[in-house]
């Protein structure tokens, strides 16, 4: 056995550091995630119904979509349009280009 025998191995130290105590209080970073991932759950939600809504079908040229079409917000997120049921529309690929490219 040589000296070599005792030096940490590369899973050793990965223990090591897993071992390491957590702070007890959510950092500030840990409360945006957490904030981040409450706005992702909601805009699940209000996807999930906008496209029940639209019957899984774009809301311009009626195409099915099934679950792949896009969320389309009637007022711009930038200009202070929100994730709320009202505000979607669920549109396929071609339309919602369309639309921005209207209103550009
Ligand atoms: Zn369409
Ligand atoms: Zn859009």
């Amino acid at each position: 056995m040589g000296w070599f025998d005792h030096l940490p191995t590369l899973e050793e130290m990965h223990r090591t550091r897993r071992a390491m105590p957590k702070a007890t209080l959510p950092t500030r970073k840990a409360v945006k995630t957490q904030k981040a991932v409450t706005a992702k759950a909601q805009r699940t939600v209000v996807r999930a119904q906008a496209v029940t809504k639209a019957g899984h079908r774009c809301e311009m040229c009626h195409t099915w979509l099934g679950t792949h079409g896009e969320a389309h917000h009637k007022v711009k997120r930038s200009q202070g349009g929100k994730w709320t049921d009202g505000n979607i529309k669920y549109l396929c690929r071609a339309c919602h280009q369309n639309v921005h490219a209207g209103k550009r």
